[in-house]
């Protein structure tokens, strides 16, 4: 426990020092057979991942993750090695991110669930979804669309072997939350509007769009894809547009920035993948330069991938 934890796990609440930095709170449930099968990796991986989407969530706001309370609904057929296993996965990545696991509760259900809600402290000015501008360049932290495809590959809907399907199905079960680089982008001023990719790209970009009150136009062949989904996916680049649970960032920044200068700042490679615009309307600009004028919003733009 680090130093913000008075009082751990083991009473009726856990007690934190408080802290003059304003406060960021989230929370996120991962459900059997809603969000995972228990079938498709170790224990110790799902434990992560659980903790991991909320850290993402920080991530976004540029925030740091200071401590968290977990909620394990068990059902029956489980044993305690399962548990352990778990909670072994959950306590390495908390280890690794400073976070102090600082109480819980165990419920019985009839799926297994685990919900965490997690505080963290963010400087002088969180990152929102409010502030993007006619003009703002729209960036993209690393690659889109693997998840989704180790997704498809776990639940038997799509063939791929050997290091690609490896690859595809650890970004799937195993990612990463962009910490580092949320926090070198909310010391940039202005500071830059932003949201971690969990939905999918343009339904993401859609929520900083309608909490903005702009419009966006998205260049597809910019979006960064690896070569594991192009070997996959060639030059279908539905479910990197609309796929979920990347937890890259997207961000928009004043324009002028290079995608180097920001790739050094940032500590991860950025793309830059299109422009803020006026209106209300997502665009895709196609490798040919033909917009699609037909697509009116990005819930549309969804419904079409
Ligand atoms: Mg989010």
């Amino acid at each position: 426990m680090s130093r913000r934890t008075v009082l751990g796990p083991g009473d009726d609440c856990a007690i934190l020092a408080s802290s003059r930095a304003p406060r960021l709170l989230t929370i996120d449930s991962m459900v059997e057979d809603v969000h995972f099968r228990l079938g498709w990796g170790a224990p110790e991986k799902l434990g992560a991942k659980s903790l991991m989407v909320n850290l993402s969530d920080i991530a976004a706001m540029g925030g740091r993750p200071t401590a968290c309370v977990v909620n394990l609904a068990v059902r029956a057929g489980l044993d305690m090695r399962f548990f352990d296993r778990l909670y072994a996965g959950m306590r390495s990545l908390a280890r690794e991110t400073k976070v102090d696991i600082v109480g819980g509760n165990v419920t019985r259900a009839d799926k297994l669930g685990i919900t965490i809600a997690l505080l963290g402290e963010v400087g002088a000015a969180a990152m929102r979804r409010d502030s993007a501008r006619p003009g703002d360049e729209i960036f993209v932290t690393g690659t889109v669309g693997d998840s989704a495809l180790g997704l498809r590959i776990l639940a038997g809907k799509l063939n791929a072997s050997g290091k690609t399907r490896r690859a595809l199905v650890e970004r799937h079960l195993s990612p990463t939350a962009r910490l580092g680089a949320g926090l070198a982008l909310a010391r940039m001023r202005p500071v830059p509007t932003a949201i971690d990719i969990s939905d999918g790209l343009v339904q993401d970009l859609g929520h900083i769009l309608e909490r903005s009150g702009v419009g966006a136009e998205i260049d597809a062949a910019q979006v960064p894809v690896s070569k594991e989904y192009r070997a996959v996916m060639g030059d279908d680049l539905s479910l990197a547009l609309g796929g979920g649970e990347d937890y890259e960032l997207l961000f928009c920044l004043r324009p002028g920035r290079s995608e180097a200068e920001l790739g050094r700042r940032l500590g991860v490679p950025v793309r830059r993948i299109g422009t803020i615009v006026r209106g209300s309307r997502v665009l895709v600009r196609d490798a040919r330069g033909a917009t699609r004028p037909e697509v009116a919003g990005w819930d549309q733009l969804r419904g079409r991938l």
